[in-house]
């Protein structure tokens, strides 16, 4: 029977795994993952391959070629049948292939984002993947986490854990130590915490009692394997075309026979022949395919460049964005903290050093000083060690942080004024803490010295502190606190860029065992001031200055004080010379006039986690499409909200992960310019595969049209057209895929969201493309038939200038508007010179291989011929250019693409 793991204490959990508080050591850590394997759920069983297979089948463009070829077999055409069939076939296969080949994409970037833990092994804590996790780890929570594993609770600090994923709870559980009810149901389970839940506030110590499928979320894992589909806004659109053109194309079919029946006398037989060459020849069967590994293909690149896709419809909004709010330290800085200037009551001191490097002096005036005769810095350093859950510790000579920056450039300050870190926190232990939040915007420890001593630190941003003292620390004596004198020093600090946090503290009598808010709300006495720089990224810079070019509104959201914020700005060049607004601000805002402020302002400060869910609301409400970072786990909500959400993968919770589209590995502000960029290539090139393929089925089914119309011998007959199609789509038009993003691509206004997909330019291009291409492969069939040469012979020709001219029409389809006449336009993409290549080898197959030539009618050309099909092939490529000549010179260029 299994160990009811909730309805016994804590130690004899601990005894019954075999475990303690110290963690396991390596050791058995080895023994137990070999005895229990990793902790994942097995992935959700897969389609067989079959069922995908014949799924490709099930759309209807594919219904109306199996009809096609039902009815060509009917008519005892056995080899055409054979070859729509075979195309049918060689169709589903390759829609099978690269529909496995995206799926594999994805999976990819699932496993890049693979959750942490934090662990006690031996005593020392560090994160490790929680893949690795065994049963007797001892795993810390804290807000934002998600639980890695079934863990019963040993150590509970105000734990919140949301728990809806399994009990459909929406509402946060509080979370005790006590044993509960064997037969409590799962909700009612409080000193346990599940895997896959979400803590929203707290910390915790848990020892892990079930891992992988044997975690509860493992038990009822296979209903909530959710397999992602490869399915986006613009390809559903694109579906829905596929199908409304199928309809018109039946339409078209059925009022084609009726006309060639009726009006122009042709046989029944060689109707039926031209309709179904109509059908397959409007079809842009490979169209689906081509675009979803288009898609694919983009969201690798971006993984490359370090963003995480991880829902598909994000890649297409990213174009559209027209607001990034973006968070301040860590991603438009470097979110290396270092303590410059430190104030202690009517004293400034510098500070020198590096980084997270522990030495460094204090400079008064000009002079370095010996902290002797400064006792109060060195109680700034000595708190500043304490109040503080950063550790610094030196790696082969370079100092490394594990923990919160700010606490890192806090606990280098307590060092540089003299402490040694281990010594001070083993002689005051912290008893009781109240952990940092941004809500709140202070931390609180409780100490008992080994002399009897107790006391609260405090620290915190400045009001916070300010808020709750009542004196000025000063030498031996406290001296009454003046706000406004000290409210000006931290301004002063702020107005040159430097994150500013006080520091108070409070003695109590050692009765003092736990720390609650209602100890600290007052009768603190303030020790001093700390001022530590973070610099901007000098990418980020960048990067802020190439979306405001795109047109794209950049805000900073920040939880500094407002003249931090601002100095930040003007340094990235966000908000400069514009106002800047408070959370408080906000706060007496209605949302109306929000929405009124918010297009002018553009550093939002001291602003916390629900002020960010009211701005996107605003933006949003003024027409705008916002993406907005985050990383707490309060910051889920705006997440969720906007339009592109964007989570950090080096200090972001789980929770915020979740809760967006996109996840930055690197959490820099210039990946998510580059991911924008990225956004605007993948859509371009998707409307730049339709642009390609499109004509060459306008310009079959037109060339069938005419024929039937004028009552000639149809210039390219049904398998012909099947193999043009075919041969083109998985060469040439996959190129596009490849295709690198334009150079004005972040030159050009964000799309509308409204736009079209078949924006009046698309459709005027497919247009005039189709007009082209009828017109030289009817034209040379007709003047090669005029000349008395076989019709076989005058469809070679046909079927090969249809080819050439999709070749050079492929050089011109690599740029909207700009010229193709270029180094770049014309050898840019080598994938254009192998496909090309490659398809020129398959038409002298075609024309030459008496195989090909029993199977698709053709016969040997003479090099005359080839030299004319030459000439008016590439006329496709002069038309197109001097149209978006035109286009350019006389329309504004790409401002009037739509
Ligand atoms: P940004 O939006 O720029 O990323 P943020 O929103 O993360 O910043 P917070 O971390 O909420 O900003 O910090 C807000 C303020 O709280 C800081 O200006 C600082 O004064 C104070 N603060 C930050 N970290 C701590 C900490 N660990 N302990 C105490 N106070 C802190």
């Amino acid at each position: 029977m299994q160990f009811e793991w909730h309805t016994a204490g804590p130690d004899q959990v601990l005894e019954g795994l075999d475990s303690s508080a110290h963690g396991l050591n390596a050791r058995e850590v080895e023994k137990r993952r070999g005895e229990h394997g990793a902790n994942c759920l097995t992935p959700p069983q897969k389609q067989h391959a079959f069922v995908r297979f014949l799924s490709q089948f099930n759309n209807i463009l594919i219904y109306v070629l199996i009809v096609a070829g039902a009815v060509t077999a009917a008519l005892n055409h056995w080899v055409d049948a054979w070859v729509i069939f075979g195309v049918v076939v060689l169709n589903a296969l390759i829609g099978y292939i690269q529909e496995g080949k995206a799926e594999k994409a994805m999976d990819a970037l699932k496993g890049m984002l693979s959750p942490q833990a934090l662990v006690r092994r031996d005593g020392r804590t560090g994160q490790i993947n929680a893949e690795t996790l065994v049963p007797g780890d001892i795993v810390l929570l804290q807000s934002g986490d998600k639980v890695p594993a079934d863990l019963r609770l040993l150590n509970v600090k105000d734990l919140k854990v949301d728990e809806s994923i399994l009990t459909g709870e929406s509402v946060p559980v509080e979370k005790t130590m006590d044993p509960v009810q064997p037969d409590a149901p799962l909700g009612d389970r409080y000193c346990m915490a599940f895997s896959g839940t979400l803590v929203t506030y707290g910390k915790a110590e848990g020892v892990v009692c079930a891992i992988g499928d044997r975690t509860e979320i493992g038990r009822i894992s296979s209903m909530l394997a959710k397999v992602q589909t490869l399915q986006t806004p613009l390809l559903r659109r694109v579906e829905e075309f596929g199908r409304t053109l199928t309809f018109l194309i039946v339409a078209l079919s059925v009022f084609l026979f009726m006309f060639g029946f009726f009006f122009r006398g042709y046989g029944a037989l060689e109707m039926f022949n031209a309709t179904v060459g109509l059908a397959v020849a409007a079809i842009p069967e490979g169209l689906p395919a081509i675009m979803t590994i288009t898609l694919a293909i983009g969201v690798q690149a971006m993984a490359r460049r370090r963003s995480i896709i991880r829902r598909l419809p994000a890649v297409e909004t990213l174009g559209s964005v027209s607001v990034i709010c973006s968070d301040k330290t860590g991603t438009l800085t470097r979110n290396e903290m270092t303590v410059r200037s430190v104030s202690v009551n009517e004293k400034d001191f510098q500070v020198t050093g590096s980084g997270y490097d522990p030495h460094g002096a204090f400079i008064l005036g000009e002079q370095e000083v010996d902290l002797a005769e400064h006792p109060d810095v060195r109680l700034l350093g000595h708190i500043a060690l304490l109040c503080n859950d950063a550790e610094l510790e030196n790696k082969d000579g370079a100092w490394v942080l594990s923990g919160d920056p700010t606490e890192g450039a806090l606990a280098a300050l307590g060092m540089k004024a003299g402490y040694d870190a281990v010594a001070v926190r083993e002689e005051w232990p912290r008893i009781d803490l109240i952990p940092f939040e941004s809500e709140h915007r202070f931390m609180a420890t409780l100490h008992h010295n080994h002399t009897g001593k107790a006391f609260f630190y405090l620290k915190g941003a400045p009001e916070a502190v300010f808020d709750r003292c009542s004196s000025v620390h000063s030498g031996e004596q406290e001296l009454s606190f003046d706000r406004d004198i000290w409210e000006n020093r931290a301004r002063d600090m702020a107005g040159r860029g430097e994150r500013v946090l006080a520091v108070a503290c409070k003695r109590v009598t050692m009765e003092h065992t736990a720390l609650r808010f209602s100890d600290v709300e007052g009768g603190l006495t303030l020790i001093g001031i700390i001022g530590m720089i973070d610099p901007p990224r000098e990418e980020a810079v960048e990067a802020v200055a190439r979306c405001q070019a795109a047109g794209i509104r950049v805000k900073m959201i920040t939880g500094d004080h407002v003249d931090t914020a601002r100095a930040i700005g003007k340094m990235t060049g966000i908000g400069e010379g514009r106002q800047a607004l408070t959370g408080q601000e906000i706060e007496v805002m209605d949302d109306a006039e929000l929405m009124r402020r918010v297009d002018e302002v553009d550093v939002f400060a001291r602003s916390s986690p629900g002020h960010k869910l009211r701005l996107v609301k605003a933006l949003q409400a003024s027409g705008n499409v916002v993406a907005m970072t985050g990383d707490g786990v309060n910051d889920a909500p705006a997440l969720k909200r906007a339009d592109v959400g964007i989570a950090m993968g080096l200090k972001g919770t789980e929770v915020s992960k979740e809760a967006a589209e996109m996840v930055l590995t690197d959490d820099n502000f210039a990946t998510i310019a580059n991911a924008v960029e990225q956004g605007r290539t993948v859509y371009d090139n998707l409307k730049k595969s339709i642009l390609f393929v499109l004509p060459t089925n306008g310009g079959e089914a037109l060339s069938i049209l005419f024929a039937v119309m004028l009552g000639s011998t149809l210039p390219i007959t049904a398998v012909q057209i099947l193999w043009v199609n075919m041969v083109t789509a998985v060469t040439l038009a996959l190129t596009l895929a490849f295709e690198e993003a334009e150079s004005n691509v972040m030159q050009r206004k964000p799309r509308k969201q409204t736009e079209p997909l078949l924006s009046r330019f698309i459709v005027w291009r497919i247009m005039y493309v189709s007009l082209i291409l009828v017109t030289g492969t009817f034209g040379l069939f007709l003047w090669y038939e005029e000349m008395g040469y076989p019709h076989e012979t005058a469809r070679t020709v046909a079927v090969n200038t249809l080819v050439l001219f999709e070749i050079f029409y492929l050089f011109s389809a690599r740029f909207f508007v700009r010229s193709a006449f270029s180094i770049n336009g014309l050898l840019g993409n080598r994938y254009v010179l192998y496909a090309s290549a490659l398809l020129v080898l398959l038409q002298v197959l075609f024309t030459y291989v008496p195989f090909m030539q029993r199977i698709f009618d053709t016969t040997p050309l003479e090099l005359d011929q080839w030299l004319v099909i030459l000439v008016v092939s590439s006329t496709v490529l002069f038309f197109v250019e001097v149209e978006k000549f035109v286009r350019r010179r006389f329309f504004g260029g790409e401002e009037h693409m739509s």
